[in-house]
């Protein structure tokens, strides 16, 4: 058998591996990144595409209470279906104890100060790059159709601007004037002008190229079934072809399929899918103006994403375990609820349909860092509902963790895979 010397193995081609990989090659080291499928082919392909810094996280307080009395409820974008997983129900208690002002406040703490390093990062990589994934530095808002909704924009805009944002209230005559697709049951929303949107997929795949550009090897198709160490040091990963592959430093960025590789370490990563859908349409000329800003539609959750020739809508957050299966109920839900905000939709056709699982930690916060015990091992996974987002600062703090790098991110400490062990 073929014994090739590689320096850095990447697992997984979202896209945090892709960025992980970037970073790395361009300082030079020999990195080889290894995806089971195609790029960006898990969670990465079809998110809402909003680069959305300074976005709250998942475990706000009372979310669990609030999920048990929506459970019933089908316009809810939170679900969790009654179903025997006892892992899910372990990492439900979890999260449960982290849905509390102080936890909440310490994961927004970290992700804000990542948000503003990640955005400048996205603006520097597409210039220098020259990506072209449709990336657009125009902010996104949020509209509601009820009080109860406005008061959570209202607080999570307080919340914001401690963070370094600038997010302003805006009334429904200032949104419909900006978005005409807007409908007159809108009764107010916010601008967030720090934000951006691009193609995801088309991100994932352009920053593959200036990898490869800067040295990388990608592996397609081929899956990592175990990662090789020698006492306490990483030696390599083996492939499912059998051949090994030898590197000094392992990353893996299996997002939603974390768990599976660390096992064998005793490393128990608490990471749960929660899966979300989108349904991109393309309007007709016949119809009203199609949108030309991207909105988040507050009491759903669901994103409204102009794109390059169609416009996305994507959303919801399903605690159903590991599973793909496309439910027809929640997609419909994703463009029924959106023809409660704008109009239009009636002249659209549907030309994709699609599901994701985005890996979630009980904090809301990443696992990006090393895991203990195993020098050469580490991990960049759990970016739930922000993995776009934060992709390219995840792929700087990984850098740093390999090399050293000069910049500092005080914020790495918050994310380290071992807090809760
Ligand atoms: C509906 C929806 C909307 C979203 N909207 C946004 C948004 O607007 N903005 C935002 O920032 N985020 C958004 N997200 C979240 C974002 O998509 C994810 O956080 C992100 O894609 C996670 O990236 P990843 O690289 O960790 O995981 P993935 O993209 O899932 O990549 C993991 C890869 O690892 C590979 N892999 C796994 N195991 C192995 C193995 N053993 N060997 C080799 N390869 C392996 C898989 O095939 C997969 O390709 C959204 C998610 C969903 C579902």
């Amino acid at each position: 058998m073929e014994m090739t010397k590689e320096r850095v193995v990447v697992v997984g081609g979202g896209v945090i591996g892709i960025c992980c990989s970037y970073f790395l090659a361009k300082r030079g080291l020999r990195v080889t990144l290894i995806e089971r499928n195609g790029i960006g082919s898990g969670a990465s392909f079809g998110n809402a595409g909003s680069v959305a810094v300074g976005h709250t996280p998942i475990n706000k307080p009372g979310r669990v209470l609030e999920a048990a009395r929506e459970m019933l409820n089908p316009r809810s974008p939170f679900r969790i279906p009654l179903r025997w997983n006892p892992g899910l129900i372990k990492w439900l208690w979890k999260y449960r104890s982290h849905c509390n002002k102080e936890s909440f406040e310490r994961s927004a703490n970290a992700l804000s100060s990542l948000g503003h390093a990640t955005l400048d990062l996205f603006d520097s990589l597409v210039d220098q790059e020259n990506l072209k994934c449709g990336y657009r530095r125009e902010g996104f808002f949020e509209v509601c159709l009820t009080n109860n909704a406005l008061e959570h924009i209202n607080s999570d805009v307080r919340t914001m601007v401690r963070y370094g944002y600038s997010p302003a209230m805006m009334s429904a005559g200032e949104l419909r004037e900006v978005e005409p697709a807007l409908k007159e049951t809108i009764l107010g929303g916010a601008y967030f002008p720090q934000g951006a949107t691009c193609d995801p997929f088309r991100f994932v795949l352009e920053m593959a190229r200036s990898s490869e550009k800067s040295g990388a090897r990608i592996i397609l198709g081929n899956e990592v079934t175990e990662v090789l160490s020698q006492d306490t040091k990483i030696t390599g990963v083996l492939l499912d072809t059998g051949e090994k592959i030898e590197a000094d430093t392992v990353i893996l960025t299996t997002g939603s399929y974390s768990q599976r590789l660390t096992q064998k370490f005793g490393f128990h990563l608490p990471i749960q899918p929660g899966k979300g859908y989108h349904r991109d349409v393309r309007f007709s000329c016949e119809g009203p103006p199609p949108p030309t800003h991207t909105f988040v539609m507050s009491e759903t959750s669901v994103y409204c994403s102009p794109m390059s020739g169609f416009t996305r809508f994507a959303g919801t957050i399903e605690f159903s375990g590991m599973n793909h299966d496309l439910n027809k109920e929640r997609l419909n839900y994703v463009t029924n609820s959106a023809a409660e905000y704008m109009s239009g939709l009636e002249y659209s056709e549907v030309i994709s349909e699609w599901t994701g699982l985005r890996p979630c930690t009980p904090d809301g916060v990443p696992c990006v860092g090393p895991v203990p015990g195993h020098s050469g091992l580490f991990v960049a996974t759990g970016h739930a509902t922000l993995g776009l987002t934060l992709a390219p600062i995840t792929g700087k703090m990984i850098e740093q963790y390999v090399l050293g790098s000069s910049e500092e991110f005080p914020q790495m400490e918050a994310l380290k895979p071992d807090r809760f062990m």
